[in-house]
């Protein structure tokens, strides 16, 4: 697997706009974009530090993974997203080595990146997401 760098790390949050306050206020950082990802059923804003992303993750409905998510374990840090070379290659090169995927293909998430996410079961707890952006 090609792994170039941390794509962005995504955080948990209870409210969107009461947490961009805090990245924007206190952090200093700018958020570019807000979009709501149907599928995941969250609505998420996107901040650049560097080559790095911070997505922040709300959910807007009340039985969606990200709302499941803070009711176990409170908000925070949700799931770390590498940015990978070849989407395809490297979930099947996961797979192989005995790591379980949640997604069993790749598929669009959000800024029309191509990911698939790997269950922090096989992943030492931290739910990891390959992303490629193949616009690049
Ligand atoms: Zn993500």
């Amino acid at each position: 697997m090609q792994t170039t760098h941390i794509e962005h790390i995504g955080i948990a949050v209870k409210d969107l706009d009461e947490s961009i306050r805090f990245y924007e206020e206190v952090l200093g950082l700018e958020c570019y974009n807000i979009e709501e990802v149907a599928d995941q059923r969250v609505r998420t804003a996107f901040f650049k530090v560097g080559q790095t992303k911070v997505e922040l993750l709300e959910s807007t409905s009340d039985d969606g993974p990200v709302a499941k998510f803070i009711e176990k374990r409170g908000e925070g840090v949700h799931h770390i997203a590498y940015a990978v070379k070849n989407i395809s290659e490297a979930l099947e090169h996961a797979r192989q080595r005995g790591v379980q995927a949640i997604d069993q293909e790749p598929r669009k998430g959000a800024e029309g990146l191509d990911i698939a996410f790997l269950h922090p079961r096989s992943t030492h707890g931290v739910l990891t997401e390959l992303c490629e952006d193949k616009t690049k």
